[in-house]
């Protein structure tokens, strides 16, 4: 099969990728580029070439399949070259999106003409890369330091308008009914026609000439916390900043051997299993094939601090919503909440105006439940008590479409104890959505034993329109990502009983790449929830019998202390500003004491690796019962949710690049040191056996 074809008249030969959906550069694109640079170079006829796409986009990227494997030739390096040592000037065509690689290719083209409505950029970044085929060097040179650090080292990409403006693309073909091809073409015709289609580069291909270097440093500073941990942009900056003082071909050879750093890194390895990892969440037995029907207009129950956040995550995928609350109260303090929260977005510039002032147009409210009638999908967050939410399910089944799906946002219980309150438990199913709901981009969806395929295909469809994330986990206590919070959180108390401090644990966390630590998150969360919910579950025994129990939190909520919103907890509070408190610590060391426990030194380090070894154990647990169905959705849920620093792949992947067989042995060590809580799970032996974690796949 061709994967680029090569046609020719008046003198232009035109190459055209052929490669859905992305035209991604891969082995057989690259073959057939090369094929026709060479043969336009060869025959005589030929004054230019323009390279084209069919489809919905010019080349979006490299096959990143391909990364950290070893290059099949021809390379994009040898396509790069070729282009820029042909006699035979190069025009890339683009529509959609040219990005990595694709844009590369195009930047090592003589011309560049874009439609109006097209995108390019320098994604690779997010993959714990760098642009690797001379475009940190473009950019440079042809856009200046301060444009080529923004577009290279955030990823995200500029529209062609922009491009232009910097000098990236040459030509803009505003009309949209003109055909790209044709355009180019023309543009070929008529700089041959003056005679200026040959271009002389060596102005911008020696150093860098009249650059502020200080902008690099600037910029370093700017970005320090943002880039805590990541290799690759810190790299970027280098080879950005040392390519100003060399040429061209000088710059090139510093910013592969750079690229070739972090196509090694394990940040770029994190990086990348989490992109596949999130194309493979979601996937679950029956969705795939199933209808899915059609959300247009959604209701939110109960106007709290999720509901709020909910509704507006749907008003700004374009849904209407209608939200709901017993009290005007609670529904007017919501809607000065959300306006808040557009202002904002528009005052920084990551929204404009006219598209906050239509999201927030979409939303009404009600104090009537009968204004869900005409909804399509009904939210429900409203408090977390079995008792409330089955009466709402009741009474949302009498008065919702028969169509209609009824989803709650329930964090703690089981999903069909609140379905079968309904006369139609097939098209209920939980939605857990993240605090902030209306920026987390994670969304746990539950299936309950009686929710249909075709409720879990369109919840997938609809958590994709809203621009979040869906992993599927099982109908258990705590889903997924609680689970492994309170099977962590736990051994984190015992390392406070045992001799760490509140601010050791979590100075520890941080560290490790946590944007904040466990107790400082329970603390601005409420200690008072999990004491309820702890209460709960003690009194209904629901704890083994070889766990231990760690009394420190009951101490310190017996006190009041709640957490930030009391001004005391783990931390004792100025506003949001947390200090160690002394008399915590005193506390600490009488809680241990009662219970007989001799504190100890303990370091940082095995502070990290025992609340590690714990996220796994708990997380293989969870795929021995199936909650999960894959180690990727289990850090698809942590990196998305609970802050899990990406650039580490999740706690799973974490695992995997420690070696499985070790942290086997480590939770064996604990196992036979702590008792049946650090009973290995079943897929951890096996993964450890087979060096790889099981899948059950959908
Ligand atoms: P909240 O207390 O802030 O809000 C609950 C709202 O529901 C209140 O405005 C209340 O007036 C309203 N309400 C109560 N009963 C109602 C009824 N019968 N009809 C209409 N409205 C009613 O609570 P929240 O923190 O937003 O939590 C809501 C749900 O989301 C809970 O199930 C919780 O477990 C879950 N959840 C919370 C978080 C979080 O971080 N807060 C995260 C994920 C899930």
């Amino acid at each position: 099969m061709s994967y680029v074809s090569y046609a020719k008249s008046n003198g232009i030969a035109v190459a055209r990728i052929d490669n859905p959906p992305i035209n991604a550069l891969s082995i057989g694109v690259r073959r057939g580029l090369m094929d026709a640079i060479e043969r336009a170079q060869a025959e005589d006829d030929v004054k230019a070439l323009v390279i084209a796409c069919t489809g919905r986009t010019f080349v979006a990227g490299a096959d990143i399949s391909e990364f950290g494997k070893p290059y099949e030739e021809p390379s994009l390096y040898k396509i790069l070259d070729a282009l820029g040592t042909s006699s035979k000037p190069s025009i890339a065509a683009i529509h959609g999106m040219a990005l990595g690689g694709g844009l590369e290719l195009a930047l090592s083209c003589t011309w560049r003409i874009a439609q109006l409505n097209a995108q390019i950029g320098q994604p690779e970044v997010k993959l714990g890369l760098m642009p690797g085929g001379y475009g940190t060097q473009w950019w440079l040179r042809l856009a200046g330091p301060q444009v080529a650090l923004n577009v290279t080292t955030s990823g995200n990409p500029a529209s062609a308008e922009r491009a232009h403006e910097w000098g990236v693309i040459d030509y803009l073909v505003t009309d949209h009914s003109v055909d790209l091809i044709s355009a180019a073409t023309d543009f070929a015709q008529d700089l041959i026609s003056k005679g200026a289609l040959a271009r002389d580069l060596s102005a911008i291909k020696g150093p860098v000439k009249d650059v502020d270097l200080s902008v690099f440093e600037a910029y370093r500073q700017k970005n320090q916390k943002k880039w805590r941990g990541l290799v690759a942009p810190q790299k970027i900056v280098e080879v950005l900043e040392a390519s100003c003082a060399l040429t061209f071909e000088e710059g090139c050879a510093l910013e592969k051997k750079a690229f070739q750093e972090c196509e090694h890194s394990p940040e770029s390895a994190s990086l990348r299993h989490l992109f596949f990892a999130e194309r493979e969440a979601g996937k679950v037995l029956g969705t795939h094939n199933a209808t899915t029907l059609d959300i247009k207009s959604v209701a939110v129950i109960g106007a709290g601090t999720m509901g709020q956040g909910i509704a507006q995550a749907c008003a700004s995928a374009g849904m209407s919503v209608v939200l709901v609350d017993r009290t005007y109260e609670a529904l007017e303090r919501a809607i000065v909440a959300i306006q808040g929260n557009y202002d904002t977005s528009v005052a920084r510039g990551s929204m404009a105006r006219a598209k906050a002032d239509r999201a927030f147009n979409l939303l009404s409210i009600s104090s009537d439940l009968v204004a869900v009638s005409k909804c399509d999908l009904i939210i429900e967050a409203v408090f977390e008590d079995l008792r409330v939410k089955q009466s709402v399910f009741k009474d949302l089944d009498a008065v919702a479409k028969p169509e209609a799906i009824l989803a709650t946002n329930t964090s703690t219980l089981d999903i069909d104890l609140v379905a079968n309150f309904t006369r139609r438990p097939q098209k209920v199913v939980g939605m857990h959505f993240f605090s902030p709901a209306h920026v987390m981009k994670l969304v746990e969806v539950i299936k309950g034993s009686k929710t249909s395929d075709e409720v879990s295909a369109t919840i997938l469809k609809v958590t994709k329109a809203l621009g979040k994330i869906a992993v599927f986990a099982g109908n258990e206590e705590g889903f997924i990502g609680n689970r492994i919070l309170g099977a962590y959180g736990r051994e984190a108390d015992y390392l406070l009983e045992e001799g760490a401090t509140p601010w050791q644990i979590d100075r520890a966390l941080n560290q490790f790449g946590f944007p904040m630590g466990l107790f400082a998150m329970r603390d601005m969360a409420g200690l008072d929830v999990i004491w309820r919910i702890r209460q709960e579950r003690e009194q209904k025994g629901m704890r083994p019998a070889y766990e231990r129990y760690s009394v420190l939190a009951d101490r310190i909520c017996e006190q009041g202390r709640f957490g930030q919103k009391t001004g005391s907890g783990y931390y004792k509070y100025e506003g949001r500003t947390a200090t160690p408190c002394p008399e915590i610590e005193a506390l600490i060391v009488q809680v241990s004491a009662d219970a007989g426990i001799e504190r100890r030194e303990i370091s940082d380090e095995s502070i990290v690796q025992r609340i590690m070894c714990a996220m796994v154990n708990e997380g293989a647990r969870i795929i021995d019962s199936r909650t999960a169905l894959r180690a990727g959705d289990i850090d698809i849920v942590y990196t998305n949710g609970y802050g899990f620093p990406s650039y580490r792949g999740g706690p799973m992947f974490w695992a995997l690049q420690t070696g499985l067989q070790k942290v086997y042995e480590q939770i064996q060590e604990y196992h036979r040191l702590y008792g049946d809580t650090w009973r290995p799970a079943q897929s951890l032996a096996e993964a450890a056996k087979a060096n790889q974690w099981p899948v059950y796949q959908a």
